[in-house]
């Protein structure tokens, strides 16, 4: 295994599975990065031996400092110290576990500086997939989806002639709230918003699958990975979360890829592609689980879904203000300042008020249009 990687986002849950599965192959890490939870980010540079560490918040990049100066590791902080991270020399591939946008200058650098990106920071797709498409195709970089959905896609698009495939069916859990209704959401709390039935992940994402905005984010990601437009991706409830996605083939054949939830999986695929390794991930064992269920995603009850396939169609900042509004109406949730509804309500409004210009060439646009629309939500 000659994978060098540097982890962007090792302290949350995807970046310490990937950690896992660098621990497990032998994988080399450069450079690892967190927003602000040292403590941890201490234990894993004693263990993986990174040259860099980098931490946004400046304070806790201070105390690391001293917690790290009987080792020879650099800490960087602030954004300077993640984009340094992000295109450390010794990494051949860089695994993207930043949540939100802020994700989004850090993938730039890493693709401007010729590393294979594996991506889980999904927003950053969703806000700038024109720029971090074109940027891709400029350096002749590969970029790996590691969400649990596009990976199926992606594993089931193996072998298939360019011009096969039909559409997409990306599955959905559900999340939290499935089988509620309006009224019965009015008055939820954070703490079950956070109580996700199949997988365990970051807060924002939690909830995000519990207004099923974290699917209508999925689109608009499956469309610029897989260069599909909305009519081609459908939705489909799949509760069990066993199979992860398919692909439906011009003959009408369909390909699915299954397994037990767990993000090991893909997060090993991006960074062991083609190849496939043993894994610590328990065997999926169908006898048990019996029964695979499927219905359609009630998009009356979540709006979060249909605003998304909104703003994809009308394409341009549409995408990165739409989710602009979400993580700022999240983070106000999350922080018990508004009621679950009205995060799909600050979504749609923001997005139904929206009439900045269309076509996007430069990220500053998205990340100015991605300020502003923070500053107006921010209570
Ligand atoms: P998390 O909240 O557990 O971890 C986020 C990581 O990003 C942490 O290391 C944190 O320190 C860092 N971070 C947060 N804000 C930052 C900022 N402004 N600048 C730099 N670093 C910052 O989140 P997660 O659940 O691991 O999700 C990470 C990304 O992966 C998200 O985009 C999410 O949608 C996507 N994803 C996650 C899962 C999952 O199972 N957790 C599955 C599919 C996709
Ligand atoms: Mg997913």
């Amino acid at each position: 295994m000659t994978k060098q990687i540097t982890i962007l986002g090792s302290t949350g849950s995807i970046g310490v599975q990937t950690l896992d599965v660098a621990r497990m192959h032998h994988i080399r890490v450069w450079a690892l990065t967190a927003n602000r939870r040292i403590d941890l980010l201490e234990q894993q540079a004693r263990e993986f031996q990174p040259e860099l560490v980098a931490v946004l918040d400046k304070e806790c990049a201070k105390r690391l400092r001293i917690a790290l100066s009987d080792t020879t590791i650099q800490v960087l902080d602030g954004e300077e110290g993640i984009l340094a991270a992000a295109r450390y020399e010794k990494a051949d591939t860089v695994v993207n576990a930043i949540v939100g946008v802020a994700g989004l200058k850090p993938t730039l650098e890493a693709i401007h500086a010729g590393k294979n990106i594996a991506l889980a920071n999904k927003e950053t797709l969703v806000a700038a997939g024109k720029i971090v498409k074109a940027a891709v195709r400029e350096a002749g970089v590969q970029l790996y989806p590691v969400d649990s959905e596009h990976s199926a896609i992606f594993q089931c698009l193996q072998g298939c002639p360019d011009n096969a495939l039909k559409k997409l069916i990306l599955t959905a859990s559900g999340g939290a709230f499935f089988g509620k209704k309006r009224k019965d959401l009015m008055n939820v709390t954070v703490k079950e918003a956070l109580q996700h039935p199949n997988w365990s992940m970051g807060s924002k994402i939690t909830v995000d699958s519990a207004t099923m905005m974290n699917k209508g984010l999925e689109v608009i990601e499956a469309s610029w990975l897989f260069d599909v437009s909305d009519e081609q991706i459908d939705v489909l409830i799949h509760r069990e979360s066993i199979i992860h996605s398919m692909i439906e083939l011009k003959d009408h054949a369909v390909m699915a890829q299954l397994g037990v939830p767990d993000m090991r999986i893909p997060i090993q695929y991006a960074l062991t592609y083609p190849q496939r390794l043993s894994s610590p991930v328990k065997e999926l064992d169908l006898s048990v689980i019996a029964t695979l269920t499927f219905s359609r995603p009630d998009t009356e009850t979540f709006e979060c879904l249909p605003i998304c396939r909104q703003a994809l169609r009308k394409g341009g900042l549409f995408p990165a203000v739409a989710n602009a509004a979400n993580e700022a109406a999240v983070q106000l949730f999350l922080e018990e300042k508004i009621s679950f509804l009205e995060i799909p309500e600050i979504v749609g409004n923001t997005v139904a008020r929206w009439n900045g210009h269309r076509d996007i060439l430069y990220p500053e646009e998205i990340l100015a249009a991605d300020q502003e629309v923070r500053s107006a939500i921010s209570r």
